[in-house]
């Protein structure tokens, strides 16, 4: 019998769930011996426009330079990201993803004997760099499955060093306007740091929705964290930025990889953030598939979270996971969210309008509601 590996990693990492992400294509195609081609996937909150052409363009021109190191500091994006958003360089982190900037400052701040405050039903990742540092998971009840934050100030305690707010959230899609938002913040003892995960903001339309970095300078302890996955269309190359108090943004430069963010990733991030024309028509087409959705759900007598994300959580009303697997049997990739509390809801990306057509065919046919 050769040792217990398992025995011997930290006591968080023993209780871990690894972190379930949506089932890739091409693991479809091989399973189900489907073509590739006839899949439609709406389970990771991709954009389904593709990149920004500029970004692909900007890959290109920095083929050549791959046998160099990436610029371990992201000079040129960070100068970007101040300019278009009014901030000081000093101010912001970049992250291999955002999961890095969670991770980051997870890790720089929180210790065994701390606790870490999230919402039911939030992102996934929450849970899982909270365990794996150690700390204590305080996860308090969602109300109308979005956040509350009345109870998650409440929660807050001597040993409180994190708070997550996700918004919108996902898996949900809630989302949180400005008096509540104003309100909590103000409640939060500046010891603790919120961390509001804001990797759909940029879908959201709302004139008064309120927006992390407009409150960086009353708040020190508010770390903004933002993606190129999801709106700018990124996903695969793994980038995404922290915006918080220069001291904040310092200890997670301590902590992170050299180079945690690699030379395509920043050329592409730099040329998509340029990118007005695609960010407008990745919004638009959300704005039209969610109007699909929702739609089709009305006609299928189904009921859903309200979202301002580029997903939609449906409520089936029975048990969602056999829906979920005769959908795949369809051609046709969604999320399960079982593992986040809601074992009759699936969650679907907004895609284009002919995968929304195939996704609302095949759920039709599932559901025998034909
Ligand atoms: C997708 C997502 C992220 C992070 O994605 P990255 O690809 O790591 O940037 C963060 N938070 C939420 C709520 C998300 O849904």
């Amino acid at each position: 019998m050769s040792c217990d590996f398992l025995a011997l990693a930290l006591p968080g990492v023993q209780k871990l769930s690894p972190y379930v992400p949506g089932k890739p294509v091409e693991e479809l195609a091989r399973e189900f011996g489907l073509r590739a081609e006839d899949i439609v996937k709406l389970a990771s909150n991709e954009n389904p426009l593709g990149p920004s052409p500029l970004a692909v363009e900007a890959i290109k021109a920095s083929l050549p330079e791959l046998t160099r190191y990436p610029d371990g500091n992201g000079f040129a994006l960070k100068q970007a990201l101040s300019r278009v958003f009014s901030l000081q360089p000093e101010q912001l982190t970049l992250g291999n993803g955002s999961n890095d900037i969670l991770e980051l400052v997870t890790r720089a701040f929180v210790s065994p004997e701390h606790e870490v405050v999230f919402s039911e039903h939030a992102f996934a990742v929450y849970p899982i760099v909270t365990q794996a540092v150690g700390a204590k998971a305080v996860v308090v009840p969602a109300r109308d499955w979005g956040h509350d934050l009345e109870a998650m100030a409440a929660a807050i305690t001597p040993a409180t060093r994190l708070v997550f707010i996700a918004n919108p959230n996902n898996p949900t899609g809630t989302w949180l306007g400005k008096p509540e938002l104003e309100a909590f913040l103000a409640k939060v003892p500046e010891r603790v740091i919120v961390v509001l995960d804001e990797a759909y903001t940029e879908y959201v339309e709302d004139a008064d929705f309120p927006r992390g970095f407009d409150y960086l300078t009353q708040y020190p302890n508010l770390l903004v964290s933002r993606t190129f996955s999801k709106a700018y269309g990124l996903a695969a190359l793994r980038v995404g930025y922290a915006a918080s108090h220069p001291q904040v943004a310092d200890a997670l430069n301590r902590v992170r990889q050299p180079f945690n963010v690699n030379s395509l990733a920043l050329a592409a991030a730099l040329a998509s953030l340029g990118d007005q024309a695609y960010l407008e028509a990745s919004r638009a087409i959300n704005r039209e598939g969610m109007l699909q959705l929702e739609h089709g759900f009305r006609e299928l007598g189904l009921s859903w979270i309200p979202s301002r994300g580029n997903f939609v959580a449906v409520d089936l009303g029975c048990e969602a996971a056999p829906v979920f697997q005769a959908l795949l049997r369809e051609g046709v990739i969604v999320r399960p969210v079982a593992n986040y509390g809601m074992p009759n809801h699936l969650r679907v990306t907004v895609g284009l309008g002919m995968e929304n057509q195939r996704f609302l065919e095949a759920l039709t046919k599932v559901l025998d509601r034909g």
